[in-house]
């Protein structure tokens, strides 16, 4: 979001947008774009508007490695958009893309999950019945050990993607739940699908079952809407500046607070710079 390039200005009652999106889920198929342009002389002053594909932007499929979230390249040349079709405030977009994006990382966690319990019922059915060595693989402790590891993430991510639903639901800030929920969940269903694909041994490997194009399909879902690596930058930020507290799940979680300030420390008192051990 900090990076981004496509311009947007006013010509009489339009505005006129130049440049491009990459990276765009199902950017080809789309009929209208939400977009999202650096509309004043500071990189944050965004404005986002609702653009008909018939007022003349144009795409290009690119090509990943998986079937979900197919992406493509948009391209704004001096693309007219009546003033009608900003969306929220000329020059609210930042405030709006966040809250959108804040809302794609609680959904993926539970695509996640989803895609996790599929695998693990496939894993359970094959380890019952597969026999190598006059018994079902499942009899063996190698492949327990894949199942139950396989459970207890994919139960800690369903509960990490109910707690961020529900405190959405409550009407609290979510970007601190949404990135770990989203963190955890990405990495476990990658694990599970893997863990998967071993069970099922060269057969998980082949075409002829679904495993392998999950096992490419939820490798996309440790980048897009923020990377491994941006929700660990989120959390670690929220916890070190005083923004969030260690299990907070109280019910007015972070309702007196703008979700970017920082938050006062129990006693009134500014919180501690670097909070030692032990001490509160
Ligand atoms: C299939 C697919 C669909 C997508 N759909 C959409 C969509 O619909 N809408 C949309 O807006 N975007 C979409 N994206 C874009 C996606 O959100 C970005 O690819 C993602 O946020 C990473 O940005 P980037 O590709 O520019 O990587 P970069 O920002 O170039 O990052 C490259 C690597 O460096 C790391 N990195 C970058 N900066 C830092 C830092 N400061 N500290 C530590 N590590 C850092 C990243 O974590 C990553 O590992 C999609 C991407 C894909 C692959």
């Amino acid at each position: 979001m900090a990076g981004i390039r496509l311009r947007a200005w006013r010509d009489g009652g339009d505005w006129v947008l130049r440049g491009e999106k990459t990276f765009i889920t199902f950017g080809d198929e789309a009929d209208y774009a939400i977009v999202i342009a650096v509309s004043g002389s500071a990189a944050r002053e965004a404005t986002a508007f609702l653009v008909d594909r018939k007022m003349g932007w144009t795409s290009r499929p690119i090509e990943t490695m998986g079937s979900w979230h197919t992406p493509a390249a948009l391209t704004f040349d001096d693309v007219r958009v009546p003033a009608s079709n900003v969306l929220g405030e000329v020059g609210g977009g930042w405030e709006l893309a966040m809250r959108w994006i804040v809302r794609g990382r609680y959904v993926i966690p539970s695509q996640a999950v989803g895609t996790a319990e599929r695998c693990l019922h496939m894993a359970i059915a094959h380890a019952n019945t597969r026999v190598t060595f006059g018994r079902p693989i499942g009899e063996r402790q190698a492949i327990q050990w894949m199942i139950a590891d396989s459970e207890v993430e994919l139960e800690a991510a369903r509960w990490l993607a109910l707690r961020c639903a529900w405190t959405v639901d409550q009407g609290q800030p979510a970007r601190h739940p949404a990135a770990v929920a989203k963190l955890y969940g990405a990495g476990m269903v990658n694990r599970v699908v893997d863990r998967t694909l071993q069970i099922f041994g060269g057969m998980g490997y082949t075409r002829d079952l679904p495993i392998e194009g999950w096992y490419r399909a939820v490798r996309v879902l440790r980048v897009l809407e923020g990377t491994d690596e941006m929700q660990r930058m989120i959390i670690s930020r929220d916890l070190l500046r005083g923004y969030e507290k260690i299990g907070d799940t109280s019910h007015d979680r972070g309702r007196a607070r703008a979700p970017h300030r920082r938050r006062p420390a129990l006693s009134g008192r500014p919180a501690p710079r670097h909070p030692r051990p032990g001490r509160a």
